[in-house]
């Protein structure tokens, strides 16, 4: 990978951000994103950058919000996704020593990031937490079936193969 200042870069950096505001406490939070993100970001006009974080919103890692990302367009201060250090990687046997939560361990927490990043909603979209079903007449602006779901799938496939081709390129160098 060459940065745009023609210096060669692995484009995985890691940072220490324990004495950045509240990180140690809480991980990344509404409140801090911003300077967490300005610690190790690339030019979000050449890159994509995800963030993998200790902790979201003070859950240690544990259940609840595993990652989430902008939708493109977002201002270059906060555009990539953010995910949790143990929803990240695949390894459904655990053999490759990645450490991940059992019940999230094929990555799809990355796949659900990188769509939206693709501009895609969730296809419950709307449905205000399971209580109501969603609107569903107008694909563009609206989650649920329609085309997008076609799409949808379309995407995670395609997505997928990158991830994982990254995935290979990051075990050839460590
Ligand atoms: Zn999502």
């Amino acid at each position: 990978m060459l940065k745009s200042d023609c210096l060669s870069a692995t484009g995985i950096v890691c940072y220490n951000a324990l004495g950045t505001s509240d990180y140690a406490t809480n991980g990344i939070t509404t409140a801090n994103e911003i300077p967490i993100k300005a610690l190790s970001k690339f030019p979000n006009s050449e890159y994509y950058n995800i963030w993998v974080v200790s902790e979201i919103d003070g859950n240690n890692a544990g259940a609840g919000v595993q990652g989430y990302a902008y939708y493109s367009g977002a201002g270059s201060d906060v555009d990539g996704s953010v995910i949790l250090y143990n929803s990240f990687g695949y390894d459904p046997t655990g053999a490759l020593g990645y450490n991940l939560k059992n019940y999230i361990n094929r990555n799809v927490t990355t796949l659900d990031e990188l769509v939206h990043a693709f501009n895609l909603k969730h296809t419950f979209e709307g449905d205000v937490n399971g209580t109501t079903c969603p609107p569903n007449s107008t694909c563009s602006t609206q989650g649920d079936l329609c085309l997008t779901q076609k799409r949808t799938i379309e995407m995670m496939e395609i997505v997928e193969q990158r991830v994982q081709l990254v995935q290979d390129k990051i075990l050839q160098l460590l």
